[in-house]
């Protein structure tokens, strides 16, 4: 019997170079995810990636594993149809503030209420940096960027209450420059069985002057350290939120129960769908198509 040589970190590099600007946040979310997936024991080829537009899309290039770049927002229909092919793979998605929260932001309130067994990773700068800085859904509000130059009047989307009041079953924020923290966090997210948001705080250095790596070293609380927190606590997860506006680290809401969208689908099969016949019953045709007649 031959024995497989263990993984290491290097099994799940590539040797694309790096687009990112030298300090960017998403570097953190890279390597946490990397040694996550080793420290998971999860093969390459049992892992897909399926990342979003903006400059954290790049994160699938960066990851030995299959990797579907795909349009603009898109991340998680095709997320979902990835799951529900091959069932068996570990799927991730993941992209920017801008990419999941504005022009994805039908999709993520769906896969919430759905919860497909998919890791959601949104690395969020609080600004578009691809686009070279322009205010984003969660920009702060009186934020001036190219695109509001007298100050942002908007409000920012809340990503962690809005997924817990649509039925997050997995809900945690980690930050690029905590990386024992980031790597349980994303571990955890991965086992869990459904819809995991990861919302990661990762910072622009080249757009954003006020989110800087110092701005959240003095603002963050850590959740781990927190006494009497508990994670499965619905509403003390919200009533916390609300507290600290969302400037927390760690498993904010996990509900112990989970069961994803894929095992509640009438006629579940655990295999893959392509080892599944897909022939449709004639009976069952025919009485669905005069139903419309
Ligand atoms: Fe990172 Fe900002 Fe540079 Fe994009 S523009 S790579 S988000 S630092």
């Amino acid at each position: 019997m031959t024995t497989q040589p263990a993984l290491t970190i290097a099994d799940y590099k590539t040797d694309e170079p790096s687009w990112w600007c030298p300090g960017c946040g998403d570097f953190g979310v890279l390597a946490a995810l990397q040694k996550a997936l080793l420290e998971l024991a999860i093969p390459p080829e049992m892992v897909t990636i399926v990342a979003g537009i903006g400059c954290s899309g790049k994160i699938g290039n960066y990851i030995n594993s299959y990797n579907i770049h795909t349009t603009h927002g898109r991340t998680m229909p095709v997320a979902l149809g990835v799951k529900l092919a091959n069932r068996a793979l570990t799927v991730i998605a993941a992209g920017g503030d801008g990419d999941g929260y504005a022009i994805g932001m039908g999709h993520f309130v769906h896969a919430l209420r759905r919860n497909p067994d998919i890791t959601y990773v949104v690395m969020d700068n609080q600004i578009y940096g691809l686009t070279k800085g322009q205010a984003s859904p969660t920009s702060m509000e009186g934020f001036e960027t190219r695109s509001t130059p007298q100050g942002s009047i908007e409000h920012p989307v809340r990503p962690l209450q809005l997924a817990i009041a649509t039925g997050a079953t997995f809900v945690a924020q980690g930050f690029s420059s905590k990386q024992k923290q980031l790597v349980e966090i994303l571990k955890a997210a991965v086992q869990h069985r459904g819809f995991a948001l990861v919302n990661t705080i990762s910072p622009c250095v080249t757009f954003n002057k006020v989110n800087t790596y110092d701005y959240f070293k003095a603002h963050l609380t850590d959740l781990d350290t927190m006494p009497g927190y508990d994670p499965t606590d619905r509403e003390l997860a919200i009533r916390t939120l609300i507290e600290h506006d969302e400037l927390v680290t760690g498993i904010v809401y996990r509900k112990p129960d989970s069961v994803p969208f894929e095992d509640r689908l009438p006629g579940f099969r655990a295999e893959p769908l392509a080892a599944q016949s897909l022939e449709v019953d004639p009976v069952d045709f025919e009485r669905m198509v005069m139903s419309f007649r």
